[in-house]
């Protein structure tokens, strides 16, 4: 077993997590954005010092894979020369923080502030994290975090407990977002659930104040011309360090999402690049697909492979969730259709999450086609 073979908590970039390719080194851009210089560091050290290949998080962090404990430190000084790696592992698992990638003139300034602030936070679950969607309209609502930085409708900053449908009038950014988590932590909600918020909200715990509505908030964007910029984006959320490289050149700002795509700021064509997928058509953007094997030790099946070919029979408007185990790990909530690997094969699970009773089991892959096209057909 490696060293850092440690369960339990959020991986980071000083705390890799041992996987089936070796270690795996996220990378949690600051201020949610990346200078063309880091986005080429963060490329230039996966091929030095990686396989390769680069992830994009649901929490819009950079994972680079297949590093070993030998490359490890020479990775870290590389990144680190780029302005990449907190001081420290504490500030590191505290800084979880997805910032929307449409922002208004204020954000990355509030950025900086919630930023400083978790660094002063008490001590709060590994999943534990904050979303700062204050752009013209919030886009983050589909993004698993625990307390939400929005605007209300007349332009007044909230804070939002996750799944709330309100929020509380912030005056100082930076301590009301630690009074919220010490509330938090008061209420039992580190070991209520799995320690998040979600959960304290579920049993009618809300924290005082919360009685003014987000600004509404628009759905997820597709890939393509913005009026600020380009989102493209990744199938899989997986791309070669070689696609990262190119799209540094390019020089534009670029800010990860937590949608599978990276939004390249000022931009206005859309770059053709080999490993971007910029049509919103395209079926593999309705396939949610883990790393699964062999790159996951857990997995007990391919997933990415198979997800590509399955892509190619879906109907249009049809979705499929590819898990390589029970676990789940790339679409924790429930999907119209889930595949989950098992030792026997695929078990099919309608409307449920990838450990929910399944309604077929033992499916070989070959039979999957014809089934994902029985199960779009109109029922007579
Ligand atoms: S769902 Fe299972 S196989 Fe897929 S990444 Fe998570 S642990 Fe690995």
């Amino acid at each position: 077993m490696s060293g850092w073979d440690i369960k339990g908590w959020c991986p980071g970039a000083l705390r890799p997590m041992a996987s089936g390719d070796g270690l795996v080194v996220r990378v949690r851009p600051p201020l949610g954005r990346l200078t063309p210089a880091q986005a080429g560091a963060i490329a230039g050290a996966a091929l030095a010092h990686g396989n390769g290949i680069v992830d994009l998080s649901a929490r819009a962090n950079l994972q680079l894979r297949g590093v070993t404990e030998a490359s490890h430190g020479p990775l870290i000084s590389d990144l680190r020369a780029e302005g990449l790696i907190d001081p420290d592992i504490q500030t590191e698992s505290l800084r979880n923080l997805i910032v929307t990638p449409f922002r208004d003139a204020e954000t990355t300034a509030l950025a900086a502030t919630l930023t400083a602030a978790l660094a002063r936070m008490p001590r709060l679950p590994g999943k534990f994290g904050f979303a700062l969607d204050t752009g013209p309209r919030p886009v983050l609502n589909g993004a698993s975090v625990d307390i939400r930085v929005e605007r209300a409708a007349d332009g007044a900053l909230i804070l939002r407990p996750s799944v709330h449908g309100f929020g509380k009038r912030v005056g100082d950014l930076a301590a009301d977002a630690i009074a919220i988590a010490e509330w938090f932590i008061a209420q039992g909600g580190v070991t209520e659930g799995r320690g998040r918020m979600a959960a304290l909200i579920g049993k009618g715990v809300i924290p005082e104040g919360c009685d003014t509505a987000p600004a509404n908030p628009l759905p997820q964007p597709e890939p393509g011309l913005h009026p600020e910029g380009v989102l493209v984006a990744l199938a899989f959320g997986q791309m070669r360090a070689e696609t990262l490289l190119a799209l540094a050149a390019l020089g534009y700002e670029i800010r990860p999402t937590p949608w599978r795509m990276l939004f390249l700021v000022g931009a206005t064509t859309i770059p053709e690049i080999a490993g971007l997928i910029t049509d919103p058509a395209d079926p593999i953007l309705r396939v949610t697909a883990c790393t699964g094997a062999p790159a996951c030790p857990q997995a007990l099946g391919d997933t990415r492979h198979l997800a590509r070919a399955l892509a190619a029979v879906l109907a249009p408007g049809q979705t499929l969730h590819l898990s390589g185990c029970a676990k789940g790990c790339a679409h924790p909530s429930p999907a119209p259709l889930t595949l989950t690997a098992t030792p026997q094969g695929y078990d099919l699970i309608r409307g449920g999450i990838a450990s929910d009773i399944p309604s077929l089991t033992g499916l070989s892959p070959q039979a999957l086609p014809d089934l994902l096209k029985a199960e779009h057909a109109p029922h007579l």
